[in-house]
């Protein structure tokens, strides 16, 4: 069977998907977009409130401010032919104390392992937040976000560019650290132009 035959049947089956239904104060809803001819994969945390009750993923002012440092419009954004998002959780995980709660933890080993293997023409994957960068890294993630994302030219040699959560809550983040609007967003920008033209 193609990859392209299998990607179908399988994203029915995430989205039918119920594993953790009991920890989802909201019930399971997955949220993802993926095509085999995918070349830029971009991995999140989980879906929030909003994209819980959207379906539709970084449909909230973390994806405008997402869509701005990558330099491309919601239209080419919600291509799935071009761009594959997921988190590393696909449903919303409740919230506590205002913040949200991790991605469940079943999510990525239960899905990630079939999933990825079928997005053969991925040449570009975007690690946004602690969780993406630990689950897409593993043992190459710093001991911190920000020495992650500080070492972004070593993890672009190998095809993955660690960003911190688009937020406004990381403003300050951004403030701190003003290489990253200096010197990485302009190389992102290259990079995700090049990979999708
Ligand atoms: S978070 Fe993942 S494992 Fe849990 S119900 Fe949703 S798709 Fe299934």
């Amino acid at each position: 069977m193609k990859q392209r035959d299998k990607l179908g049947p399988l994203l029915a089956e995430i989205r039918a998907c119920r594993l953790c239904e009991a920890h989802l104060p909201d019930g399971p809803r997955p949220v993802l977009q993926a095509a085999t001819s995918s070349r830029l994969l971009i991995v999140g945390q989980a879906p929030g409130r909003k994209v819980h009750a959207s379906g539709i993923p970084f449909d909230d002012v973390s994806g405008n401010r997402l869509r701005a440092w990558l330099g491309i419009d919601r239209d080419i954004f919600y291509d799935a032919e071009r761009i594959a998002i997921m988190g590393m959780g696909f449903c919303f995980p409740g919230s506590y104390r205002g913040g949200d709660l991790p991605p469940r933890p079943e999510c990525a080993p239960t899905w990630q392992p079939r999933l990825l293997p079928l997005l053969t023409h991925v040449q570009l994957t975007l690690a946004i937040g602690q969780y993406a960068q630990a689950g897409m890294l593993g043992t190459r993630c710093g001991r911190t976000l920000t020495e992650t994302v500080a070492a972004w030219r070593s993890h672009l040699a190998n095809g993955v560019l660690p960003l911190p959560h688009p937020s406004p809550r990381n403003q300050l983040w951004v403030k701190r650290n003003p290489w990253f609007e200096s010197e990485l967003l302009p190389v992102l920008r290259r990079e995700v132009a090049q990979v999708l033209r």
